[in-house]
C-alpha cells in the first residue's frame, strides 16, 4: 500500500510565508535541455536549472537565500549588512547588490584565499561590482576563521552606533538555507507541469547551503531526488558533515524531522589543487558548456560542478535512460579574474 510509504516522510507543500522575505530573485528560474552536450558526451539526457539567471547584479545563487536572509534583516531592523567571502566571492557581490536594493549599508571582508593570482584578481570581475554597489571592505589573509572575523567586526560597528546584521560566509545558515528548499519546491513544480521527471540533481558545493537547502526541501516535500554536490573544496568526507549538520539544521527550522548521512552525497573528485583554482577539468568543463550550449560557467563553482558531472557521464555512473539536472549556480562574473589561465587553456 503506498499510504506506508507517504507516512515514512513529510509529504506536501512547505509554507514559506512564515518566514521573513523580501523579493529580490527572477524565479522560477528556467530548466532547459543541453542536446548538444548530451550528445557530445554520448551521455544520458541533461538539463540545466538556470539559477545563473536570478536577476540580482548579474545573478547567482547567493540571491535565493538573500531573500530570507535580508528579510530577517529587515524585521530585525538593521541598517547594514555585514559578510565575508573570498576576495572573488559571488556572495559578497550579491549582497551588496541586494544592501542597495533594499537601502542598507554593507561592509564586507575579503580573505585572500587563493594563493598567486594575476593582478586583475582584486581589481576587476566581482571586486569591481562589490565597489560599484557602493560596498565598504577590508581584506584578510588566508586561513583565519572569517566568520570569527566577521561577527567581531560587526561587534565594532555596532558600538560606533551602526545597526548591522550579520550573514554568514555564502550566507549558509538554516535561514539561508530556506532559499534552496524553496528551489527544491520549485523544481517539483516545474517537473510536474512539463511531466520531464529527473533521476540526478548535479551541482558544486562550497559553503553548503544550497545542496544543504534542497536536500532539506525535497525531503519536508516528499521526494526524494537524489542531490549530488561535487565539492569545489573540502574532502569529501568532512563536506558530506557539514552538508548533514545543516542540511538537519534547516529541517528543524521546517518541522521535516531529520536525515540520516547517508542521504548526503558528495564527489571530491575535481576540486583540483584547492578553492579557487581551477583544475584542467574544470577549465574544459568551461569550454565544452560553452561551445555546445552557449552558457557561461565560473572557474571556481559551477564549472567544478559540470566537470563532476563530465566526469560521472564518462565513469558509466548515469544510466543512458537518466535524465539528469544540473544545477547552474552562476558565478561568471569571476571569469575576467582568472582570464589569463582561461586563455591559456583555450582548445
Ligand atoms: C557560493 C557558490 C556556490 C556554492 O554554494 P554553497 O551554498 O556555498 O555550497 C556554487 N556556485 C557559485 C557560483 C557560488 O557563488
Amino acid at each position: 500500500m503506498a499510504a506506508t510509504e507517504t507516512l515514512s516522510r513529510p509529504a506536501g507543500r512547505i509554507d514559506f510565508d512564515r518566514f521573513p522575505r523580501v523579493a529580490l530573485c527572477h524565479q522560477p528560474t528556467p530548466i532547459e535541455a543541453m542536446p548538444r552536450l548530451s550528445a557530445h558526451l554520448g551521455g544520458p539526457d541533461l538539463f540545466i536549472k538556470r539559477d545563473d539567471c536570478t536577476g540580482l547584479a548579474t545573478g547567482g545563487n547567493k540571491t535565493r537565500k538573500l531573500e530570507f536572509l535580508v528579510g530577517e534583516a529587515i524585521a530585525a531592523k538593521a541598517d547594514m549588512l555585514v559578510t565575508q567571502g573570498a576576495v572573488q566571492s559571488n556572495h559578497v557581490r550579491q549582497t551588496a547588490a541586494a544592501a542597495a536594493k533594499v537601502g542598507m549599508k554593507c561592509h564586507v571582508l575579503l580573505e585572500r584565499r587563493v594563493p598567486d593570482r594575476a593582478e586583475a584578481y582584486e581589481a576587476t570581475g566581482n571586486v569591481l561590482l562589490d565597489d560599484i554597489f557602493g560596498a565598504t571592505r577590508e581584506f584578510r589573509p588566508a586561513g583565519l576563521d572569517m566568520n570569527a572575523e566577521a561577527e567581531a567586526v560587526t561587534e565594532k560597528l555596532c558600538s560606533e552606533g551602526h545597526r548591522p546584521y550579520f550573514i554568514p560566509g555564502g550566507g549558509s545558515n538554516p535561514t539561508g538555507a530556506l532559499g534552496y528548499a524553496n528551489c527544491a519546491q520549485e523544481i517539483m513544480d516545474q517537473s510536474a507541469a512539463s511531466g520531464q521527471k529527473f533521476d540526478w540533481l548535479v551541482m558544486g558545493t562550497g559553503s553548503t547551503g544550497t545542496q544543504a537547502g534542497l536536500v532539506a526541501g525535497f525531503h519536508a516535500i516528499g521526494h526524494d531526488l537524489p542531490v549530488m554536490g561535487v565539492s569545489v573544496r573540502q574532502p569529501r568526507e568532512r563536506q558530506m558533515n557539514a552538508v548533514h549538520g545543516l542540511t538537519n539544521r534547516t529541517l528543524e527550522k521546517l518541522g521535516a524531522g531529520e536525515l540520516p548521512l547517508s542521504k548526503i552525497l558528495v564527489d571530491d573528485g575535481y576540486v583540483g589543487e584547492g578553492y579557487g583554482m581551477p583544475a584542467d577539468s574544470t577549465l574544459e568543463a568551461i569550454h565544452l558548456t560553452a561551445q555546445q550550449e552557449g552558457v557561461l560557467l565560473d572557474p571556481v563553482y559551477s564549472a567544478k560542478g559540470m566537470a563532476g558531472m563530465i566526469g560521472m557521464i564518462r565513469q558509466g555512473f548515469f544510466k543512458p535512460t537518466d535524465k539528469v539536472l544540473f544545477l547552474h549556480t552562476g558565478g561568471a562574473t569571476a571569469l575576467f579574474a582568472y582570464q589569463d589561465q582561461i586563455l591559456n587553456s583555450r582548445s
